[in-house]
């Protein structure tokens, strides 16, 4: 088969299974990428996220040819999901509700991007000849990013997620790596030009540099991928957002014509399903549902979504600080009954919200509460909480 038809075969094949955008690269990393990756670890932006600094793990991202024996190609391709049905603004007044990231709206992207990857990688068996192949989705030491600039499929934003020109933003990416010798697109041109809204918007400040995203602050890292507790300096810059954060996409200008072009109308070739199938109850949920949510109703709710990844204590601490900025005092009785949760995570932060919120007229029963809590705490770091809460609420 001649390079160009071999190209069309692969980009047909790989719409068929839901990725609208397909090219090709070298299983290479340029400079540019490896140094930056290099110097954000060097600078612990990785926050907890130790893996990401082991050296063995950095290297095969900088040498994505150490990903399997003989490569030639990297095939990446992207799935697009459901950007959010609601405005930036809307999100952030919406204080009885919290906000999800938009790709979490709907069915957990790994299990699904992994499927229809492995069911390319064997069509492309019949259509490749004879190779070997492996195919990667997020999980793996793999800069998806970069790979994908190179491939000519997005260029990397100065939020550092990957721009197409007319999709925008809202994109998954994964990979196929192969022993098979494709020939390369070329490289993408990057259109932030003299842009900064995303630096601009974002609500904790974690684009330090254009981009340079310091995971410790990024509302993405501290909702989903940091178990602890939150700084409390950067609870009250957290919102409402319970589980990831959209702010820096929504605001992106190349995103404007995209929210347009993903509408699912009888023309369209996309099918909800191609979208991770988003649900409503996903969509700005009532916060003191969910922090009434129990092991069983947690499971239960969240079983094939990706929001299973914080576990029910990692939510419940975000939904606590979503309360806590909320100013609605109406959210004072489901708050005090999770400072008895088996959870110190949870009891921690709804402390935390509990100061935030009282008032005048509330402060002498809370600090009672807290003041009756500080007896019997077994867990420092609720403690530490509830010295703080109680100075706090003493000046109220
Ligand atoms: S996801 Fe949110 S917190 Fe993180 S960089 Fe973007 S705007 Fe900032
Ligand atoms: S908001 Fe502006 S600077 Fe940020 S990624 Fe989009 S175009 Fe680039």
């Amino acid at each position: 088969m001649h390079a160009d038809e071999i190209k069309s075969t692969i980009r047909k094949k790989a719409s068929q299974h839901g990725f609208e955008l397909c090219y090709v690269t070298r299983p290479a990393i340029d400079s540019k990428h490896a140094l930056a990756l290099q110097k954000w670890v060097e600078a612990d932006m990785q926050g907890d996220m130790a893996w990401m600094a082991e050296a063995s793990r950095l290297q095969r991202r900088k040498e994505p040819q150490s990903m399997l024996d003989d490569v030639n190609a990297v095939i990446t391709v992207a799935m697009r999901y459901a950007p959010p049905e609601y405005a930036l603004a809307q999100a952030c007044a919406a204080t009885d509700h919290g906000v999800i990231t938009a790709y979490a709206h709907g069915d957990d992207y790994h299990d699904v991007m992994k499927k229809r990857l492995k069911m390319l990688a064997h069509d492309l068996d019949e259509e490749l000849g004879k190779h070997d192949q492996r195919v990667f989705v997020d999980t793996a030491p793999v800069l998806e990013h970069a790979l994908a600039e190179s491939a000519g499929l997005g260029w990397q934003g100065k939020h550092t997620l990957t721009i197409h020109r007319e999709l925008g933003s809202w994109l998954l990416l994964g990979e196929i790596f192969t022993t098979a010798d494709i020939a390369p697109d070329e490289p993408a041109i990057n259109h932030c030009g003299s842009c900064s809204a995303c630096i601009d918007v974002c609500p904790t400040g974690a684009i330090v540099a254009p981009y340079v995203v310091d995971a410790r602050l990024c509302i993405s890292y501290l909702t989903i991928e940091y178990d602890g507790f939150i700084p409390r300096e950067l609870r009250p810059k957290m919102g409402n957002r319970i589980y990831g954060c959209d702010d820096c996409q929504q605001i992106c200008p190349w995103n404007g014509h995209a929210r347009k072009a993903v509408r699912l109308d009888e023309e369209s070739q996309l099918k909800r399903a191609d979208l991770l199938n988003p649900r409503g109850e996903n969509v700005l949920p009532d916060l003191a549902r969910l922090l009434q949510l129990d092991a069983e109703s947690f499971r239960e709710a969240y079983r094939k979504s990706p929001i299973k990844r914080t576990k029910r204590a990692g939510l419940l601490r975000n939904v606590c600080v979503a309360m806590g900025n909320s100013a609605n005092r109406g959210f004072i009785p489901v708050l005090l009954a999770v400072l008895d949760d088996d959870e110190a995570l949870i009891r921690g932060h709804a402390v935390w919200a509990l100061a935030k919120l009282a008032g005048a007229q509330e402060r002498d029963s809370l600090l009672k509460a807290m003041l009756d809590m500080q007896a019997s705490e077994q867990d420092d770091r609720v403690q530490d909480e509830l010295t703080a809460s109680i100075n706090d609420l003493r000046m109220v």
